[in-house]
């Protein structure tokens, strides 16, 4: 709940005022899920850090930029030896980024989908619904020295971690990460405990890339795969089952009332995500049920075509 509440700071914030949030008081908690595979939380999305047997890292996103020195320090906690030596972001999005400088300088690849180096680079508008945020281009030394297309597979000191691309799911350059020796996976913003999901439609997101996403991890995936959320606590293929099917039975409401000839502001005023909204809108939330309404309004507006993941086989 927390760090919904910052992210939706963050969005009430212009670029400028969020510079200046005060991190002095984020601590990174860190939860063990291996012997050398932790989640890390602090202020921005949940990270993933995999220590090798060198004792250098691979994390899966960066978190904010300003408690990077206590990521560094949670990570020696945990273990850790040596310099972060990878990075893969999940998405653009500045909360799972803002990192990214920090860890370079200190020697790390950047290692993501070729869709969120260009957003990266370019800034633009994070937007859906009600909700935009413009960003500024990533300092040169934050983007990406490594972009892959569909599929890749880092090695920490043998350890292998499959990278891989859901296209047109929380953004257009979505990479899901697989530990399969784990059995453990990050899902970036594709899949989030704060209640319904944010979803970048101006990002190139798209609901029915999330569940494609969704579904493709549940039907691959062991039973007992543990799940790291873009934000919340660790999930279970069960916990993730019942999310992907809120965002099938909405999505099916609002395409079918879509389809009725209904009109957004129609849906919204008559509370046709009313069911769901105990469970998934927070009071004041970062998004709540008309936003979210309008995230799938926006998704189902968009030819279906386009959104179809090609099913790679990965772990
Ligand atoms: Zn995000």
């Amino acid at each position: 709940m927390r760090a919904a509440l910052i992210l939706l700071m963050f969005f009430a914030a212009t670029g400028a005022r969020a510079q200046e949030q005060d991190f002095s008081k984020v601590g990174v908690k860190s939860t063990p899920l291996t012997a050398n595979l932790h989640m890390l939380q602090g202020a921005g999305g949940n990270v993933a850090a995999l220590v090798g047997s060198s004792g250098g890292v691979l994390l899966v996103d960066a978190d904010f930029g300003a408690i990077a020195d206590k990521m560094r320090a949670a990570l020696k906690a945990d273990g850790a030896s040596g310099p972060v030596r990878y990075v893969i972001n999940t998405h653009y999005h500045f909360d799972h980024t803002d990192g990214n400088l920090a860890f370079a300088q200190g020697g790390a690849t950047i290692i993501a989908q070729t869709n969120l180096r260009t957003r990266l680079a370019s800034g633009g508008t994070i937007g859906g619904g009600s909700i935009t945020r413009t960003v500024p281009p990533a300092d040169p030394g934050a983007l990406p020295g490594i972009t892959y297309e569909s599929e890749l597979t880092v090695y920490l000191d043998g350890t292998a971690v499959r990278v891989h691309h859901y296209p047109r799911a929380h953004t257009d350059g979505d990479s899901v990460v697989f530990f399969p020796a784990a059995h453990v996976v990050h899902m970036g913003d594709i899949f989030v405990r704060y209640g319904f999901p944010f979803i970048d439609t101006n990002g190139g997101g798209n609901v029915r890339g999330m569940i494609a996403a969704c579904e493709d991890v549940l039907s691959t995936s062991p039973a007992d795969t543990r799940v790291i959320p873009g934000h919340g606590a660790v999930a279970t293929l069960d916990d993730l089952r019942t999310y992907t099917q809120m965002l099938k039975d909405t999505s099916a409401l609002v395409a079918k009332a879509m389809a009725a000839g209904k009109s957004l502001d129609a849906m919204k005023s008559e509370k046709l995500l009313g069911a769901w909204s105990a469970r998934y809108s927070p009071e004041k939330g970062f998004v709540n049920t008309d936003t979210f309404t309008e995230l799938l309004y926006a998704s189902l507006s968009l030819p279906a075509a386009r959104h179809g993941p090609a099913r790679r086989p990965h772990p």
